[in-house]
């Protein structure tokens, strides 16, 4: 093959995001993607409606639910319900779907796409960097974009991201019929995975279960003792649901995510939410900033890849600076932080807030802030 502008190793949400923008913009690009095709990820597929605003075309015809409730539980009792209010929903997809859609529409602006090339070396001789697959198969490319998920170990390799990665232990899988669960509406239950939470998310006749645990990543989840303590009452028995448990990275640090030519997006740039284990949307994000650097990059501005990094760390990083404190802080102490923090009358909404990307975690922080200054000023008048 020729030299390609951009070759971006891995087709999942950040890479096909990204392949978008730039081919969409008439740049060389190639995704090298090791797998065929999208298969049933694990991912419980809530996403806020916000992402929206990343794309030129609807992403609505694959969205199999729009969430209006979310629902909180302590040990399937002690239930919180908050209305989610506002132009943005959360959005329940299937993640094979939306993966996808997302590829088509880069092969549809002109991407170029190679399936069963697993990344195994990548070298930069002279500018140009050179890619190879197990198989022997090489690409060359001016930039490259590291799209390949949390178990990508390129970061490290070119000494970018965190200095020390985190990772939460997870567990998705899928039932093919709806339950109890109320129509449109998402249940997090906190009382049942030490230091973490369960969810079930509905999908038209479906449902996505999962849990994560965020603290002690060594361990593995124990799946199987907790699917029998959530789903009865969701109506379903354990033995329904197939999935998979996965290491997710998770953001732990303002870090470079950009050398010369070379980007971190996605789960590879350690963007993942570490409270509520969103990573969508940063993913979707990341790749149209990193798109966005490219471009200007490629057409010569040479030291704009550094504003790729300033721009994710602005709009996401210092909302997970703050998502982090309060993940230490709830998941060491979740009984308290259930009384105190999601059932405080207001707390539901901000929760629901945060997950439909109408606040971020660094407005709530703010607001506390303010709140216990002016407690104090009182006191002391
Ligand atoms: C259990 C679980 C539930 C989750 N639920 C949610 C949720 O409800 N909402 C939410 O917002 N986020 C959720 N997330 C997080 C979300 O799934 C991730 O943040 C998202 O998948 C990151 O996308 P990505 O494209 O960066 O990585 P991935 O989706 O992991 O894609 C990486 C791609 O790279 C390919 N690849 C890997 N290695 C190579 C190689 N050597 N060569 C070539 N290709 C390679 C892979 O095959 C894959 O296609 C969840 C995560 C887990 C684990």
């Amino acid at each position: 093959m020729s030299l390609v502008d951009v070759a971006i190793i891995g087709g999942g949400a950040s890479g096909t995001t990204t392949a978008f923008h730039l081919a969409n913009k008439s740049k060389n690009v190639c995704i090298l993607e090791k797998n065929v095709s999208s298969l049933e990820k694990t991912c419980g597929g809530g996403m806020s409606a916000a992402v929206q605003n990343w794309f030129p075309f609807k992403l609505f015809p694959i969205v199999d639910e729009v969430i209006t409730n979310v629902e909180f539980s302590w040990c399937n009792a002690d239930k919180v319900v908050a209305e989610l209010s506002g132009s943005s929903p959360f959005w329940i997809v299937k993640r094979e779907k939306l993966d996808s859609f997302l590829l088509d529409q880069a092969l549809n602006s002109g991407c170029n796409l190679l399936t069963t090339f697993n990344v195994v070396d990548i070298k930069k001789q002279s500018n140009i960097w050179q890619i190879t697959a197990l198989d022997g198969r090489q690409v060359e490319a001016k930039a490259v974009v590291i799209a390949d998920g949390s178990q990508s170990p390129w970061s490290k390799t070119f000494n970018l991201g965190p200095t020390k990665q985190k990772f939460a232990s997870t567990f998705s899988g899928r039932i093919k019929r709806r339950g109890n669960l109320r129509s449109k509406t998402a249940r997090f239950e906190f009382g049942l995975v030490k230091n973490g939470f369960a969810w079930a998310f509905p999908l038209n006749n479906e449902v996505n279960i999962g849990m994560g645990t965020f603290l002690d990543n060594k361990n593995s989840i124990p799946v199987n003792e907790i699917l029998k303590s959530f789903l009865p009452d969701l109506g379903f028995d354990p033995s329904e649901v197939i999935g998979n448990e996965k290491k997710l990275r998770v953001w732990n640090g303002h870090c470079k995510l950009n050398g010369e030519g070379i980007l971190l997006v996605g789960d590879a740039a350690s963007l993942c939410d570490p409270f509520l284990a969103e990573g969508l949307r940063p993913s979707l994000m990341s790749g149209f900033e990193a798109a966005k650097s490219l471009i200007y990059w490629l057409d010569g501005e040479v030291n704009c890849l550094d504003e790729y990094t300033k721009t994710m760390q602005s709009n996401w990083g210092n909302s997970m600076a703050w998502g982090k404190r309060i993940s230490q802080v709830f998941y060491r102490f979740p009984k308290v932080g259930y009384q105190l923090g999601v059932k405080r009358p207001t707390a539901p909404k901000r929760i629901a807030q945060i997950l439909s990307g109408e606040i971020s975690y660094e407005d709530i922080a703010k607001r506390v802030i303010k709140r216990l200054l002016l407690q104090n000023q009182s006191s002391k008048s």
